[in-house]
């Protein structure tokens, strides 16, 4: 919701600096990290539910009934709830850090340094997003780091020079005009 809201169409508004087009968003480490944050969250619950049925099976198999059953859930639960705020904690920087890389491309060094380092430690409470989160989140945020606002620019030409006489493209050191060959202004 938030990302929906950022990338909308308040955008120039918020960034007066620079003309916005929609080249200048880090738009592929923005998906790649956004997904793995997402795999990461996915990472954290997941063990939760497997040690949730593991334990209930366990319990059952020791022959002693539903209750003790739920009991070696509980336990499990235990354990798995501290390691499930870990990984969820690592996968809410990773998609916090995707979303403001969007926002703030500026601080691309920034957010992409976080989605490197929190997509690695999310391989601790999130399984590395079942190693998805983990190959996404690296790839993501070194292209974060990498990122150059402009680099992927068309080969446009605004900022050429005109003849003011007859209004055609001339070359920057040109001293005349090579179209109606009057004298140009330094
Ligand atoms: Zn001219």
């Amino acid at each position: 919701m938030m990302a929906e809201k950022e990338s909308g169409s308040e955008r120039p508004l918020i960034h007066t600096t620079r003309p916005i087009s929609p080249y200048e968003v880090p738009t592929t480490p923005f998906v790649l990290s956004l997904v793995a944050g997402v795999f990461i969250l996915l990472g954290a619950f997941m063990p939760l539910v497997f040690m949730g049925s593991f334990g209930s099976m366990g319990g059952m198999m020791e022959g002693s009934g539903m209750r003790e059953g739920f009991d070696g859930a509980g336990m499990m639960g235990t354990g798995s709830i501290v390691m499930r705020i870990v990984g969820l904690a690592f996968g809410g920087v990773v998609l916090y850090s995707a979303i403001m890389l969007n926002a703030r491309p500026a601080q691309h060094v920034t957010w992409g340094s976080l989605i490197l380092v929190f997509s690695i430690l999310s391989v601790f409470g999130a399984l590395g997003g079942f190693g998805i989160g983990l190959i996404l989140g690296v790839i993501g945020g070194a292209l974060a780091i990498a990122w150059r606002p402009g680099a992927a620019l068309p080969p446009t030409a605004p900022a050429g020079r005109f003849c003011p006489h007859c209004g055609r493209a001339i070359a920057m050191d040109a001293a005349f005009c090579s179209y109606c060959g009057q004298q140009l202004p330094a």
